[in-house]
């Protein structure tokens, strides 16, 4: 029987998907143990630092990724950043395969006027402030004007424009950061703008997100019938049925408008940014429009325009991910998931990608290579290993209980620390 000594960075969705296919592809001949590394004390990447605290269903699929990590073959690493804490050169020696999956984590940015006025963020930054995300525990996120205006076409922006005008008493049976239900029953914003650059049949929505858009209690929201319309004609019978179905889903929404709630979400097509406004601080956004200049008042702007993936020292990089054809990158290193593709695909979209990816592995394989463990490099080094995580996770679990959350998470690196019986190496 050959084995195989895997290493994959990161635990997030394509992470385990990757460990998952690596399991399917075990037989009587072959099997493999995977060592899985992370840079934050706690694993499941966006399911537990991006998913919208709203929509709990979604999380669920971490039960997949917990009894991935209760197999015998299967060790975490957390708290190891890799690039910092092990090189990914050592890890290539170390390993018959390394699979990068460090996902996709930095904002893109705009590059107009104004972008670094206090005020103006990156949902790269706003949504693991929400989330509890521990490095963006401290991000400013001013919620003291009546406007907000979210730039961008695609579900991260339509989540972003959610929370911000949800009535924030519905946050409280959710895993949202504590700051952040404070902050928002705090926030004086009731109009929240969603500003997209093209039309109405160009949005990267998925409908069932807009379908869920009309079910808010305490929400209007807002879509001119006319502009959809117009789009359902211009596209005509030809549009591919995503483009339909969306194109549908707004249509309900035009003709469905309530306006009875203090609360309001208002999208704008065919706006294009121009210049963020402000004396140190977001007071308005400058649009350009089929019919002209437009401004919209407002003191908080949220980008969601996209993801680039964090640069490793030692993984080639370019276009926002890591250099690769189908997910062979060079030597014994491999990339899965939004590392790869750039940050587009639902959660599930990563488990095929990862099945293909690790179906050439099988093929590049050659004898094993009895390579000595890692844990003598992590010497001296505190690693949360799955036990600790266990532990943390089991703490947020019962603290979250008597408050009829699913979890209370941690905030900060301290305090998910404090919950684990850490291991030094
Ligand atoms: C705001 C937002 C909301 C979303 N909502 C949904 C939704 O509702 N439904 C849905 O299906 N999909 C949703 N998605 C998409 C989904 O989250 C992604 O498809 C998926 O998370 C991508 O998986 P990944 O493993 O490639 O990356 P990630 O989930 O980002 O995981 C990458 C992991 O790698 C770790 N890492 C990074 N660098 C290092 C390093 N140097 N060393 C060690 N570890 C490292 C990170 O800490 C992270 O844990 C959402 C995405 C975003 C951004």
């Amino acid at each position: 029987m050959a084995i195989y000594k895997v290493a994959i960075v990161g635990a997030g969705p394509a992470g385990y998907f990757a460990a998952q296919a690596l399991n399917n592809l075990a037989d009587q001949d072959r099997s493999f143990e995977i060592d899985m590394f992370e840079r934050l004390p706690t694993p499941w990447g966006l399911v537990r630092s991006g998913v919208a605290p709203d929509h709990p269903k979604i999380k669920t699929v971490s039960k997949v990724f917990e009894k991935i990590a209760t197999g015998e073959n299967f060790r975490l690493f957390a708290n190891v950043e890799i690039g910092k804490d092990l090189s990914v050169d050592q890890l290539q020696d170390r390993y018959d395969a390394v699979i990068i999956a460090t996902g996709s984590s930095l904002g893109k940015t705009l590059g107009i006027a104004g972008e670094k006025l206090r005020g103006s963020l990156s949902a790269a930054s706003f949504v693991p402030w929400y989330n509890a995300h521990p490095d963006f525990a401290d991000v400013d996120v001013p919620l003291d004007s009546n406007a907000a205006v979210v730039i961008g076409g695609g579900n991260v922006a339509m989540d972003v424009a959610r929370i911000l005008a949800l009535e924030p008493s519905e946050l409280d049976p959710t895993d949202t950061a504590d700051h952040a239900i404070i902050a928002f029953k705090n926030s004086d914003i009731r109009k929240v703008y969603i500003a997209l650059r093209r039309g109405p049949e160009h949005a990267a929505f998925t409908s069932p997100e807009l379908r869920d858009l009309p079910k808010l209690e305490h929400t209007n929201v807002i879509i001119n019938e006319a502009e959809i319309v117009a789009a359902i004609a211009r596209v005509g019978d030809s549009a591919e049925k995503d483009v339909k179905s969306n194109l549908d889903a707004m249509l309900f929404i035009a003709q469905n408008q309530k306006t009875e709630h203090e609360r309001t979400i208002e999208f704008l097509f065919s706006h294009t940014p121009q210049e963020i406004q402000g004396d140190g601080k977001v007071e308005g956004v400058v649009f350009s429009t089929p019919t002209g200049e437009r401004t919209i008042k407002c003191g908080l702007v949220v980008t969601a325009i996209g993801y680039n993936a964090l640069d490793i020292p030692g993984v080639p990089f370019g276009n926002g991910k890591v250099v690769n054809v189908d997910g062979r990158v060079t030597g014994n290193m491999y990339v899965v998931g939004w590392a790869k593709r750039g940050p587009s695909g639902v959660i599930g979209t990563n488990k095929s990608d990862a099945s293909s990816v690790i179906e050439l592995i099988g093929q590049d394989l050659g004898e094993p290579k009895n390579k000595s463990d890692i844990t003598d490099l992590l010497k001296g080094k505190t690693v949360v290993t799955q036990r600790d995580w266990e532990a943390i996770n089991a703490a947020e679990i019962a603290a979250g209980e008597p408050l009829s959350k699913p979890r209370r998470k941690g905030i900060t690196w301290d305090q998910l620390m404090a919950h684990a019986e850490i291991y030094y190496f």
